[in-house]
């Protein structure tokens, strides 16, 4: 027998694999590759990560010994060794609805929790079983680009509501009003805000509820940066508004324990009045589940613990040292005259500012100008385009404020030598 080639698979997988790669180079991992590819390795300085938002690599962003000691224990205990119930085991649901409960006006309960390999599988479930033949969803623009990957492997249509920069990123709702019909399943929301740095009022995020009610349609609450926030906007669980209209939950461990890699993540449904099980929506949910990975049980055996013990001071020591990188990116974003920032970031880990092209020379959009910077200046941001954004720009100040000031000192220098000479 001779070594196997390409005529002993029967199958092509060429089209198929078209829209794959399409899907996967529209990813936040997938645009800054692309950025990287750029990177000079005559450079001797260190590269400089403003784009994607994980600060676990900086041993001030280090998470909690709680969190660590839970994992240990849990491995220890040998109890944690075994497959677990496809929605997840019952102590971490019941601890993550206990918690969840505390910012809401009735309780969840431990039925509403499914865990998930972090955030981004709960959003994965989700479009998969929404999607159906004909079927659109609302996502914002700027959003988060893995909403409208997964939407295109699951053939659902996308159409984007605008975030109004000029109103503090809030939500064009006539525009939502507009854009729905009756193939419409969904919204999603995305609280406080990633790319934006916003963080929604709860009059707005009420509007929104009755908006949605109106057209009919679910809310995707995407809450992954929940009490991330150091602005005068409290975070408001868009669950408040469940009795409005059901929401989907989506949290993680990811951002607020600063664990990415740990990839524990939830859906919840806040629906007090029982709307998602009498149209079935649940029922379906709970049969795809059975058919998706769980998260290591390990994990989800550490649950409890990581959520009912983490001292207050860990989270308002990040969330302290998340504002002061915030302040310090607002300042120092401003000494750059290609950059503008409509709204200073009060949530989550990013800030999206817009490039003024005028002002330089040779560069002719927001993708050009971060390869030229990776290449440059060994600094990565990423690219609004990727966001839906052309011409803006994603920038992450949750790094060390060291490399911080390195990163936008090296932005600043960038900009004089490519500004345009009058
Ligand atoms: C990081 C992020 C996710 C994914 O979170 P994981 O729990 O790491 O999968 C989902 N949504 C938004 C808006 C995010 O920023």
């Amino acid at each position: 027998m001779g070594a196997m080639d390409n005529k002993s698979i029967k199958w092509g997988f060429h089209g198929n694999n078209g829209e794959l790669k399409m899907a996967s180079a529209m990813t936040i991992r997938g645009v800054q590759s692309t950025v990287m590819a750029n990177l000079n390795e005559a450079d001797n300085r260190p590269m400089i990560p403003l784009a994607q938002g994980d600060p676990s690599s900086f041993t001030c962003f280090r998470t909690t010994p709680v969190a660590e000691d839970a994992i240990v224990d849990a491995v220890r205990s040998a109890n944690f060794n075994c497959y677990a119930p496809a929605v997840g085991i019952l102590p971490a649901r019941r601890s993550i609805a206990e918690s969840l409960s505390r910012d809401l006006p009735y309780n969840l309960s431990p039925d509403d929790v499914y865990l998930t390999v972090g955030a981004e599988q709960a959003i994965e479930i989700i479009l998969t079983v929404l999607a159906r033949p004909g079927a659109n969803i609302l996502l914002p623009r700027p959003g988060y680009p893995f909403y409208e990957a997964r939407a295109a492997v699951s053939h659902l249509e996308v159409r984007h509501f605008d975030l109004l920069p000029e109103k503090g990123w809030e939500v064009d709702l006539d525009g939502v009003e507009n854009l729905a019909d009756d193939k419409t399943v969904a919204m999603v929301i995305i609280n406080p805000g990633n790319p934006c740095g916003n963080v929604f009022t709860y009059e707005h995020l009420k509007k929104v509820a009755e908006t949605a009610r109106r057209l009919g349609i679910l809310v995707i609450a995407d809450e992954v940066y929940d009490h991330l926030v150091f602005g005068s906007n409290p975070f408001v669980p868009m669950g408040v508004f469940g009795s409005i209209i059901p929401v989907l939950t989506l949290g993680s461990l990811s951002k607020s324990w600063i664990v990415p890699g740990w990839r524990l993540g939830w859906i919840a449904t806040s629906d007090p009045n029982g709307i998602l099980h009498t149209t079935g929506i649940t029922e379906y949910l709970k049969s795809y589940i059975y058919l998706t990975s769980d998260p290591a049980t390990i994990i989800q055996g550490a649950v409890p613990r990581i959520i009912e013990r983490t001292p207050e001071d860990f989270f308002s020591k990040i969330i302290g040292m998340i504002k002061e990188a915030a302040d310090t990116c607002y300042d120092r974003l401003k000494e750059i005259p290609c950059i503008t920032c409509p709204h200073k970031p009060e949530g989550s880990m990013f800030v999206m500012v817009k490039l003024n092209l005028q002002l330089l020379e040779g560069i002719n959009d927001d993708m050009e100008f971060c390869i030229k910077l990776a290449k440059e200046e060994s600094v990565i941001v990423l690219p609004g385009i990727a966001m839906g954004m052309k011409n803006w720009l994603r920038i992450t100040f949750a790094v060390a404020t060291s490399s911080l000031e390195d990163g936008l000192g090296r932005i600043k220098a960038f900009y004089l030598r490519h500004a345009k000479k009058k």
